[in-house]
């Protein structure tokens, strides 16, 4: 069995509704995680956001302009009276609690359960359009299964053991689906797997079933081998390894939230890429096997923060690196990139809500220096395959730009590099034509 994720823009219109429907249509069981329609969860954080600015009337014309929307869409996606009735009667309920959330005021607790009206009704829609052409189909609630514990993470077994009795009680159906994104904490409250986060949910799910594969069908042939947003005549790549998928998604490729690697990697089921829009594309295959070494793909990271930290006297002494880490540690806060020389090391972070009270710590035996706005470029492939000069071809190709760190050798599959944020549009180019145009 297969699990299915379609994205925003693959559930964007009815017509894409339509479209998807007949996709999953194959006779074949699956379980389909949809996300919410392209725009909705914006749309959403906008309406939470007014709520934090106390500007309440604005967001209650937001919802009432997104409840318009979506009588729209049923109007669109539904021919039949009684399932335009049933969708409308769901609509006005969903909506109904968005103004009862809205006139509360701003909470997390209501921001997140704003977020999850997205996934809710596109799910809901897409249901109901399902039923009413006949097919075999079933909605199951990701609320009831998905969850994460008190550090945010998804609790695998957790979710395995919750979802059995679903897919039991549907096991003659042959489409299961469900929400992507939203979740339960540990407190039971509504929560989320952070904005892309549908795809996480999918892989999530693929190893909780024990899925034969995980297929993610977006708006793109696949994973290019370059951002498509930045940099023009990026290809598709055929085949990847997990750890290359992992890496470009940790580092910046949009197309795959930066976690959804992990669980099909631990449960070894693989991936695929695919392309709402044009079905046909081969898309990308993502699995344990490495494929040819050399390049494969660049990607970039925005909004890092660089750490300097400087003590002629400490710091290559025994045990300075460990005070520095755990100071990160206990602030809950990732490191992505570190260099070192004999009076400083350098570091990254991409979450900088601790900041100030990891500098404050860490001054109190060094001294530090700051610098946000930077971006990390990375380069993935099997870049320490035999091939020699590759981390030269790398600088040589990024000649005219400032770099900031280099971290080569870390991995096999990777080399990554920090520069001012002003420069990625143009460091992203500069390799695409060193890398892949020579
Ligand atoms: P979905 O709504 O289906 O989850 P996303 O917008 O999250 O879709 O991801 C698909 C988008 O990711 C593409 O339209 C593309 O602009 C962007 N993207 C960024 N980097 C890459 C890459 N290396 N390969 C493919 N797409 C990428
Ligand atoms: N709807 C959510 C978002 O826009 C999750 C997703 O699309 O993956 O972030
Ligand atoms: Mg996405």
């Amino acid at each position: 069995m297969n699990v299915q994720k379609f994205g925003g823009t693959s559930v964007g219109t009815p017509s894409n509704m339509h479209h998807v429907s007949k996709i999953v249509n194959d006779g074949s069981r699956k379980v389909v995680v949809l996300s919410a329609m392209s725009g909705t969860t914006n749309a959403l954080v906008e309406i939470s956001d007014r709520l934090k600015s106390s500007n309440l009337e604005m967001a209650a014309e937001m919802g009432i302009m997104l409840h318009k929307k979506y009588t729209q869409v049923v109007e669109e996606l539904l021919t039949s009276k009684e399932y335009k009735e049933k969708a409308n009667k769901y609509i006005a309920k969903e909506f109904e609690e968005i103004t009862n959330l809205i006139d509360k005021g701003y909470s997390l607790e209501t921001e997140n359960i704003l977020l999850s009206k997205g996934e809710l009704l596109s799910t809901h829609l897409v249901y109901f359009y399902q039923k009413q052409e006949g097919y075999s189909v079933a909605l199951i609630p990701a609320l009831e299964f998905m969850c994460i514990n008190e550090e945010g993470e998804p609790q695998i077994e957790l979710i395995r053991e919750r979802i059995r009795p679903f897919m039991d009680q549907t096991k003659d159906v042959s489409i299961v689906i469900t929400q992507g994104f939203i979740c339960r904490d540990h407190e039971g409250k509504v929560s989320n797997l952070k904005r892309g986060g549908s795809d996480y949910s999918a892989s999530l799910i693929g190893a909780a079933v024990d899925a034969d594969m995980i297929e993610i069908w977006t708006d793109i042939d696949g994973m290019h081998n370059n951002d498509p947003r930045y940099v023009e005549g990026t290809a598709p790549i055929r085949q990847l390894s997990f750890d290359e998928a992992a890496e470009l998604a940790y580092f910046g490729a949009k197309i795959l939230h930066p976690f959804c690697i992990f669980p099909a990697q631990e449960f070894n089921i693989p991936v695929l890429l695919k392309n709402t829009m044009e079905p046909t594309a081969e898309g990308t295959f993502i699995s344990k096997k490495i494929v040819s070494r050399g390049f494969k793909a660049v990607a970039a990271k925005d909004n890092i923060t660089a750490i300097k930290i400087k003590s002629s006297r400490m710091l290559m002494a025994y045990g300075f690196l460990r005070k520095v880490f755990e100071i990160f540690d206990r602030h809950r806060t990732p490191i992505d990139m570190i260099t070192t020389s004999e009076v400083a090391v350098s570091l990254t972070i991409d979450n900088d809500s601790e900041l100030a009270a990891i500098v404050a710590e860490i001054e109190t035996f060094a001294s530090v220096e700051i610098d946000a706005n930077q971006t990390i470029i990375c380069i993935v492939g099997n870049v320490m395959a035999d091939e020699m000069g590759m981390a030269e071809v790398v600088t040589n190709a990024l000649k005219t730009i400032p770099i900031r760190m280099i971290s080569y050798g870390g991995s096999e599959h990777n080399i990554s590099l920090l520069i001012n944020g002003e420069y990625k549009t143009q460091a992203l180019n500069l390799l695409h034509q060193h890398l892949f145009k020579a």
